[in-house]
């Protein structure tokens, strides 16, 4: 195990909590990243010290922009919160009087957000609530599964604020406007475009199609503390930033955090991408041998639906197997140690094994609970249950 594993399983023995191996992806549930360590040199580096926050935010404006290839940027507290800023910036510009006013004294503003009906999901929280609490009324277009040009087009009034467009595997992924159209219809209405792009690795792509502003996760991808980045045209990332004098202010981000999430930029530009993703690989390959010639069990390598340079083992899991996919999912969960999948999809009688978050030894790990988990179905009450909404447990925290 590396010193970062060693040292972290050390502090979780000391809280009490489970050591869990993270095959489910960069989850906030499960403390969204592993935080590569030039981030946390940083950000132990500039605990102590005053800094002037708004020159520090300066340089990561700097960073964010070469990266990017946007103007400007800076550090948020999340991607959710990028949103929120984003919106009340396309709603308030920079009149700070407007700024204080938000997110219910929105007289005589530009207010609605347009966003495409199969975009409004959910990724923990509604994508539409990030938008409302800037004081945005959210104005959904055409149908979950089909969305016209005119359905846009047609939807842009003079009360026009902007559009979200979300890009992640949580949307309908079929029948939608995509980005370059959804860029062009709004752009020649003038209305901008924020992107919601918080696990997208390609910092540059969305911008490059049009958007005016994209968001992303700091603690996803890049490995960063937890974190957003906002980034994009300049007057837009201006009246964004502005918000700390308002609805910002609840989305406070530390000087740690601005430190952590330059490093964490700056060590991705220097990351060794093939390397990783040859382990990720050799640990996809590890599991699909592991889960071969298993009556009831179909693993497949698949490539990620958004295109991140990145491929899952879909595990397809049918009764001869002794499993449903979320019986299988709990069983694996429950075990030691407790092994966390993708099953989100599991009602589709699969899950889903994510190569990206694995300590050194941890693929092992995963294939031999993967091997001894189906050899040992246990009670067929469990083992084949199937997927029910329970909000039960959330409602007993923190018992
Ligand atoms: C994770 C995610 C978010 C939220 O990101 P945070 O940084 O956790 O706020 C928003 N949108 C999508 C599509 C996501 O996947």
């Amino acid at each position: 195990m590396t010193d970062q594993g060693r040292s972290n399983s050390t502090i979780r023995e000391r809280l009490g909590l489970r050591p869990v191996v993270n095959v489910s992806g960069t989850m906030t549930s499960l403390g969204a990243s592993i935080i590569v360590p030039e981030a946390i040199r940083a950000m132990a580096e500039i605990a102590p010290q005053w800094v002037e926050m708004d020159d520090l935010q300066r340089r990561a404006s700097d960073v964010i922009a070469r990266l990017t290839g946007a103007e400007a940027g800076f550090v948020t507290a999340c991607c959710a919160s990028a949103m929120s800023l984003a919106a009340a910036g396309a709603i308030t510009g920079t009149r700070l009087l407007a700024i204080e006013r938000l997110p219910d004294r929105t007289e005589g503003l530009k207010t609605e957000v347009i966003v495409q009906m199969g975009h409004m999901v959910s990724y923990g929280a509604p994508v539409d609530q990030s938008l409302r609490l800037a004081g945005a009324t959210v104005v959904p277009v055409g149908t979950a599964t089909g969305v016209q040009d005119y359905h846009i087009a047609e939807a842009i009034t003079e009360r026009t604020a902007a559009a979200l467009y979300v890009v992640s595997h949580h949307t309908v992924q079929y029948g939608l406007v995509g980005l370059a159209q959804f860029c062009e219809i709004c752009a020649a209405r003038g209305v901008p475009v924020i992107v919601d792009a918080a696990s997208e690795y390609d910092l540059k792509g969305f911008l490059a199609a049009g958007a005016d502003i994209v968001c992303y996760s700091g603690h996803k991808f890049l490995g960063g503390p937890t974190s957003g980045l906002l980034a994009g045209r300049k007057d837009m990332v201006r009246a964004a930033y502005l918000q700390n004098r308002g609805i910002g202010r609840g989305m406070k981000v530390g000087k740690e955090t601005i430190a952590g999430v330059m490093a964490a930029l700056e060590a991705w530009e220097t990351r060794d991408h093939e390397g990783i993703r040859a382990r990720e690989r050799a640990a996809l390959e590890l599991w699909l041998e592991t889960l071969s010639n298993r009556p009831g069990i179909v693993p497949v390598i698949e490539p990620d639906p958004t295109h991140n340079p990145l491929d899952r083992l879909t595990v397809h899991v049918r009764p001869e197997s002794g499993f449903s996919a979320t019986g299988f999912a709990a069983a694996l969960a429950a075990g030691d140690p407790p092994v966390i999948v993708r099953g989100h999809e599991a009602e589709l009688g699969y899950i889903q094994l994510d190569p990206c978050n694995l300590h050194p030894g941890e693929a092992e790990v995963v294939a031999s609970r993967l091997a001894a988990t189906l050899s040992a179905p246990g009670d067929p009450k469990i083992a084949m249950a199937k997927p029910r909404s329970n909000s039960a447990r959330l409602l007993r925290w923190p018992d």
